[in-house]
């Protein structure tokens, strides 16, 4: 049977119809939360997603400003810009877009960001504050995950659940926040032996690896859940004959495009799952509306509904 295909679009619409009305009800009291978005010189890739961010604030009515330094700035420039966001009383969320350029500490601008206001739950404050189970702020993708799973009725207690990844923004997180769900989980990456093996144990399974494809039906058990955090571009003929031999849809958007876009997990893995994220239209659209999601609760957090994360930076 196929699986049941888990619609990103469709919950992220929820999601932010939800936080929509929170910023109404904020704004009866006279809060309007705010987002400032920096976005270090042209990247093509991060010019579009600073595009959406700033859209979806609008349409939630979130206060958001955009800030463009040159391609050129220095790490204590950019601290500059960054440590007079901290102190605006009228920004409660600020997003350094990333990869910022070679010349940049990228660490130290990500620690010089206020915790308080880490909407992207990047800081080692709001990394503590997960594992430990305390009122931070979590990374967006990774809380779009549990997200999908909750709201398609998935039990994540007592699964068993394998993360494909370690990486800080996606593989870490995801795994945390599934232990504080009660999964039994195993976390995976490129040493890992004999991979589909332990991939098949898994109810849920995560791919955030960054390979078009990579996890194949062998990787999984009949019926399992299945979440493709991958976002990968194909340009390549002969792997998208891999993928995609027979997809007619596929084929005329590759054709017109010259690429498409791919998860992790190959497209015959719906063949055997429960369920499955598509991409695009999976996981994709819930990162944007976790942020919506992080901004608000950012401003409350900051006013005192729930703990006060700041630190002296
Ligand atoms: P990283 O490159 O930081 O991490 C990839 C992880 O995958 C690493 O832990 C790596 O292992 C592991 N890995 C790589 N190759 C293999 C392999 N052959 N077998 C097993 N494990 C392997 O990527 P990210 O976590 O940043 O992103 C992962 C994917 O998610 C990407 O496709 C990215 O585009 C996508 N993404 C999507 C988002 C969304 O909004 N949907 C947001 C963020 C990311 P090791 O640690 O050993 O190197």
């Amino acid at each position: 049977m196929a699986a049941t295909i888990l619609d990103g679009n469709k919950i992220s619409a929820q999601i932010r119809a939800e936080v929509a009305s929170e910023v109404k009800t904020m704004a009866d009291a006279g809060i309007r939360p705010g987002l400032a978005v920096v976005l270090v010189g042209h990247d093509p890739a991060s010019e579009i997603y600073v595009r959406g961010k700033v859209k979806s604030c609008e349409e939630v009515g979130i206060y958001s400003e955009k800030h463009t330094p040159a391609e050129t700035i220095s790490t204590e420039e950019l601290l500059e810009l960054v440590t007079g966001l901290n102190l605006r009383d009228d920004i409660d969320g600020i997003l350094v877009q990333l990869p910022l350029p070679p010349q940049v500490d990228s660490k130290k601008i990500l620690m010089a960001v206020d915790p308080a206001k880490d909407v992207d739950g990047f800081h080692p404050i709001n990394v503590g504050m997960l594992s430990t189970q305390l009122p931070g702020l979590v990374p967006c993708t990774p809380s779009g995950v549990i997200e999908i799973l909750k709201r398609s009725n998935i039990s994540i207690s007592g699964q068993e659940a394998v993360v494909v990844g370690r990486s800080d923004i996606v593989g870490k997180p995801v795994a945390m926040l599934l232990i504080n769900g009660n999964a039994t989980v195993t976390i995976c990456h490129s040493k890992t032996h004999d991979l589909p093996s332990v991939c098949r144990r898994a109810d849920i399974l995560i791919a955030a690896i960054g390979r078009a494809g990579m996890i194949t039906r062998d990787y999984v058990k009949a019926g399992a859940t299945v979440i493709d955090v991958g976002q990968n571009k194909v340009t390549d003929r002969s792997e998208f004959e891999r993928l995609f031999a027979g997809n007619a849809k596929r084929e005329e958007a590759f054709n017109a495009k010259g690429f498409t876009l791919v998860g992790d997990v190959h497209p015959e893995v719906a063949q055997v799952a429960g369920a499955i994220t598509p991409v695009p239209g999976g996981v994709g659209p819930l990162t944007i509306a976790m942020l919506m999601s992080n901004t608000v609760r950012a401003a409350r957090l900051r006013r005192g509904s729930g703990a006060r994360l700041s630190l002296a930076c």
